[in-house]
């Protein structure tokens, strides 16, 4: 999910609608936008499907404030509708709240349930209204102090952002596991999940929020507040190797170097006898020129993308992936006939998309198929908001490399080791990838075990 928002712009929410476009890679399924305006009032819009088609002028012009938050959503089976499309709005007597978060709590049924004992109603299944309703619960005269209390009782990955009528408040998990940095913009200032939505808007990138961070934004400017002394720098494999933008900077190293480097790593680590080397657009694009620049095989643009397609990973349904795979790449004939292939993606998660790959490359003549994958084999389901499915849906699951190899029809499988994947930062951050080790960072809940 994306999360942006904006402090000290006079039209907020033409801000926040470009700031969207930059994020809406990390979701297609929702989108919403709230402003306070000059008098303290709410204002706020959402809908179902991409930012384009839910805003326009005269719904942003209704929208008029100075300070504003927003967000890209991506559904999963259980987290889809309306109800559940953030920013969300809690009244409270010591001022409203507006809320929106990426990521997961591994703890949220245990939260959920000592809320519910306690009397209190949620009508959603997000961890923003949990996280809202631990604020409301805490006393302090001070917010600061109820929004600290409330994130040390939060176990898992997040982001999140929070609006009062007059502050942001931008925190991040003390294991940095989601990313989230913060901008200046003229006079004010931008929070975002990726610093891609900065450039779109003329923002320029000031730093990351820190794990276990909460960085405050007001008329007084910018002030950080540590929440935890417990921290971690764990942040997401995934982000640098699917999710984020390949012009994104997190944690100090940027997702477009991280992806030739981990191809290079790759080809290292996985040669292939070929002559030619295709990476799946778009997200394994840089992969594939890492690994034809330390190979020495040409690189091609073999498989084209009909961009007018959602992403396959996170539309919610099965069906709706695999019918996506099939509407959204082409090869090309004339590139790939007779060749033998090198097949750079970024992650098998199911296998649905890279098995019909294969099929198409090889009903384009292709003579060859060896598919290599700039990330370790998923073995193991996230607990921390990425839809990465059940344990017993992954291919790799209780399969060998070569089961999993048979399974989509290539002639060779090969993948990068987790130590490949970590060198490929550069050192700049270590990395969760307790989907492909089942070494989670936080501790887990009977749920999840
Ligand atoms: S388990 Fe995998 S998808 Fe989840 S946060 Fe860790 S690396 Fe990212």
């Amino acid at each position: 999910m994306g999360i942006f928002a904006v402090f000290g712009a006079p039209k907020a929410s033409s801000v926040i609608y470009y700031g969207l476009h930059g994020l809406q890679h990390r979701g297609q399924e929702g989108a919403g936008i709230a402003v306070f305006d000059e008098n303290g009032k709410y204002l706020h819009h959402k809908g179902l499907g991409l930012i384009s088609e839910i805003f326009n002028e005269l719904r942003l012009d209704a929208l008029e404030g100075h300070i504003g938050m927003g967000t890209t959503q991506y559904a999963n089976a259980d987290r889809g509708g309306l109800d559940n499309v953030q920013p969300l709005y809690f009244h409270h007597k010591g001022g409203d709240l507006c809320i929106a978060g990426d990521g997961n709590l591994v703890n949220g049924p245990e939260i959920r349930e000592f809320l519910e004992n306690r009397g209190i109603i949620l009508h959603s299944s997000t961890d923003s209204e949990l996280l809202a309703n631990l604020i409301k619960k805490e006393h302090s005269e001070d917010r600061i102090f109820n929004i600290i209390r409330a994130l040390n009782m939060m176990e898992g990955g997040f982001a999140f952002i929070i609006m009062t009528r007059n502050r942001i408040y931008a925190c991040r998990d003390k294991y940095g596991i989601k990313p989230l940095c913060i901008g200046k913009l003229s006079d004010g200032y931008v929070v975002s999940s990726e610093s891609c939505a900065f450039e779109l808007i003329g923002a320029t990138f000031v730093r990351d929020v820190q794990p276990g961070e909460v960085v405050t934004i007001d008329e007084k400017g910018m002030r950080c507040r540590d929440y935890s002394q417990f921290k971690r720098r764990m942040m997401c494999g995934m982000e640098y190797i699917y999710i984020a933008r390949p012009d994104s900077d997190i944690d100090g190293c940027n997702v477009h170097a991280y992806r030739m480097e981990s191809g290079r790593i790759l080809a290292r680590e996985c040669p292939a006898d070929a002559d030619i080397v295709v990476g799946v657009p778009d997200s394994s694009l840089s992969a594939a020129m890492g690994y034809s620049q330390q190979s020495g095989l040409p690189y091609e643009m073999g498989l084209i993308k009909n961009r007018y397609v959602a992403r396959t990973f996170i539309q919610p349904l099965q069906e709706m992936r695999e019918r996506g795979v099939v509407m959204k790449l082409s090869a090309v004939r004339s590139i790939v006939n007779g060749k033998r292939i090198v097949l750079v993606d970024d992650s098998i998660v199911r296998g649905t998309t890279i098995l019909k790959i294969i099929k198409i490359l090889r009903n384009a003549g292709a003579a060859a198929v060896h598919v290599r994958i700039a990330s370790p084999m998923m073995t193991h389901p996230c607990y921390y908001g990425v839809d990465t499915s059940t344990k017993e849906e992954l291919l790799c699951n209780g399969r060998t490399l070569e089961e999993a190899c048979k399974e989509i029809g290539a002639d060779s499988l090969g993948y990068i080791s987790p130590e490949g994947s970590r060198a490929s930062t550069f050192g700049c951050s270590d990395l969760c990838l307790a989907c492909f080790t089942g070494e989670y960072a936080t501790d887990l809940y009977k749920n999840q075990q």
